[in-house]
């Protein structure tokens, strides 16, 4: 027994930790997998319809593109947008935003399905609060509202002037010749940029369960991600008007189909929710903003807030929370516990101690209010998650529990085996076949996989090499950014050696204030070339391996999911892991670097 757990009876925790550990370990052997990510198909080839855009009114019929820009930015999503508006503010010109969807907006123009919503609190999530003024009109603001307001950013910010919607990149290539980049689509562009800055999205693949006869199903079937209201009726708000005399499966319990599982619930004839592991479902807590208390705040909160935020979820310590929600409350929960002590131990260990402690409480807490919100015991418990709340991306939802009360709606657990088979009818789950007129797959999206796999095309740098030649041994990079070979390309995100957050466009936005400040001193100093140096690569791929040691045990001990690799951490390379020490701390490297004023690592011509 840990040292914390000798001073704190189960008696008065209300549970055991002893067989609290050893339930979670129970439950994650039972999903551990030999495949890892092998266990999924790519979509592509005879899948290649479940990634068709169901949402354009019109395709763009224009002539390919020849010319040149300053700054090619590769994906309109939160993580172009930020980009766009950081360069713009820098005084950049020659942007051009390439985009394969049919406007801005990212995984919110993606993953339109019903209910969607985003479940981290607006005031921190959305970006670039105080320059667009925009106030969102709830504490966690919809999807829809989400894709409005990326339009919102890139009208402010000038970007539908050089943006190619519904183009696909097929081909990156630095050309040494005119020290440019060549940028190829599937438009039949091939332009070239001075720079190139990639956001492609943690999420922009969705995957599917490779699981046998996949191909066979001869009923109708969609990803979440392409959601298709010309079959189900409604909208994003739900009101699925067509599936009142349908039987409808979705595969997956993951945060999207937590949100559109009520609404399935309501419209289909029957409904059958195939779950191979529970989500945790804490309260979510949704109310308007308060426009006084929003209008009130001093200049400077957003990026204050999302700190704020960030520290917390990270682990870290602040006197105040100031966002107070279900994602910082395991950290309320330690300092509590601390506090209760007369004589806190506040090494490393003792506080991962707590930390263990903190997080069986709040995680009994869901099971409990899985318990209270479902009626038939049965399925309340296997609706009951048994892991540590960061091993999956926490899930906060008030209508998803109670949909297992109605009368048309099923609960197959697999008890963590998964769907075994799908047949030209429907879906085998625990040897029994389900007859369906639709199967939807919430599935998700790539995650581990080959970076350019991810990315859709192949980028090529100095002397034709390409970056998953560079990075067949592990990501080498400095600050997840630059890397030696691939001048003036700038790859964006927390797929490696970044800062990863929970808070996904807080890292971008740094990123950006990083980019456009690279890209302002060149300009300035009339450099063409800059370009990470392989001794400073070679140092940070070092402090990552040093750092990742961190959460090593974290993630052997959690339940299978795209936070571990599938269950096999020790698979990855250790350097395509994130910055250790977290994302704050990350931040501040990069707010340091760039004080230094003089591109430490960087080579520039
Ligand atoms: P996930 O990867 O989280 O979930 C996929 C689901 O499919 C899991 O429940 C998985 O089970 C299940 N699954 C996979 N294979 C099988 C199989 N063979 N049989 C049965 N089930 C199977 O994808 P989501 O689309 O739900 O979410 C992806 C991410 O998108 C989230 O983690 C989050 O980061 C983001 N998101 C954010 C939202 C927000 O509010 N900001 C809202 C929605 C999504 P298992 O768990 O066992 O692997």
């Amino acid at each position: 027994m840990s040292e914390i757990s000798k001073t704190l009876d189960p008696v008065d925790l209300g549970f055991d930790p002893e067989a609290l550990r050893a339930k979670y370990r129970e439950e994650r052997d039972k999903r551990l997998r030999d495949e890892g990510n092998d266990q999924y198909v790519e979509v592509k080839g005879d899948f290649s319809h479940y990634v068709d855009d169901p949402y354009l009114d019109e395709k763009i019929d224009r002539a390919p593109l020849f010319d040149e820009v300053n700054v090619a930015i590769i994906g309109g999503g939160f993580g172009g947008l930020l980009a766009g508006a950081r360069l713009t503010e820098a005084g950049i010109k020659g942007l051009r935003i390439v985009e394969k969807a049919g406007d801005f907006g990212g995984t919110w123009y993606w993953n339109r399905y019903p209910g969607a919503a985003c479940d981290i609190e607006a005031y921190v999530y959305l970006p670039l609060l105080e320059e667009t003024g925009y106030m969102p009109p709830r504490k966690f603001i919809e999807g829809k509202d989400i894709l409005a307001y990326s339009q919102q950013i890139a009208r402010q910010f000038h970007l539908y002037d050089d943006v190619l919607f519904q183009t696909e990149i097929t081909e990156l290539r630095w050309e040494e010749e005119s020290q440019r980049w060549l940028i190829k689509t599937n438009r039949g562009d091939a332009f070239r940029a001075k720079y190139v800055a990639m956001s492609n999205g943690p999420l922009n693949r969705p995957k599917l369960p490779g699981i046998p006869g996949i191909d066979s199903y001869k009923g109708h079937t969609f990803h979440t991600s392409r959601w298709d209201y010309g079959y189900t009726g409604g909208s994003a708000d739900g009101g699925l008007d067509k599936l009142g005399d349908k039987v409808v499966g979705i595969i997956g319990t993951g945060a999207t189909a937590v949100q559109c599982v009520p609404h399935l619930a309501e419209g289909a004839k029957h409904l059958y929710v195939f779950q191979r592991t529970p989500s945790s479902i804490d309260v979510r807590g949704d109310k308007p903003t308060d426009e006084s208390w929003y209008k009130g705040q001093e200049p400077g909160w957003h990026q204050k807030r999302m700190d704020n935020f960030n520290i917390l979820v990270t682990g870290g310590y602040v006197e105040e929370d100031l966002v107070k929600d279900g994602w910082t409350e395991i950290i309320r929960n330690l300092i509590n516990m601390t506090r209760s002590e007369d004589e806190p131990d506040l090494s490393p260990e003792g506080l991962a101690a707590k930390m263990e402690l903190a997080d069986f409480q709040k995680m009994e807490q869901i099971r409990a209010r899985a318990e209270e919100l479902v009626n038939d015991p049965l399925t309340a418990e296997s609706l009951k998650p048994y892991y540590r709340q960061f091993c999956k991306r926490p899930c906060f939802h008030d209508d998803y529990l109670p949909a297992f009360n109605r009368e048309n709606v099923t609960l197959i657990d697999t008890e963590g085996k998964g769907v075994e088979r799908i047949t030209e009818k429907g879906v085998v789950a625990n040897g029994q076949e389900f007859e369906l007129d639709c199967i939807v797959f919430g599935t998700g999206f790539e995650v581990g996989t080959n970076y350019s796999r991810r990315c859709g095309y192949e980028t090529y740098g100095r002397e034709g090499i390409s970056l998953t030649e560079k990075f067949k041994d592990g990501a080498r990079t400095l600050h997840g950014m630059h890397t030696n070979g691939f001048p003036n390309c700038f790859i964006m995100g927390t797929n490696f050696q970044s800062g990863f957050t929970a808070n996904y466009p807080h890292a971008l936005n740094e990123q950006s204030l990083h980019i456009a400040y690279i890209v302002k001193h060149c300009e300035e100093g009339n450099k063409s070339i800059v370009e990470a140096s392989r001794e400073a690569e070679a140092a940070w791929v070092d402090e990552i391996i040093t750092t990742a040691r961190n959460r090593d045990k974290f993630l052997a001990d959690c339940t299978p999911g795209y936070y571990n690799n599938e269950g096999k951490p020790q698979d990855r390379f250790r350097q395509n892991d994130n910055y250790g020490l977290g994302s704050e701390a990350f931040f501040k490297i990069l707010r340091e670097w760039r004080a230094e004023g003089d591109l430490p690592g960087l080579e520039v011509s």
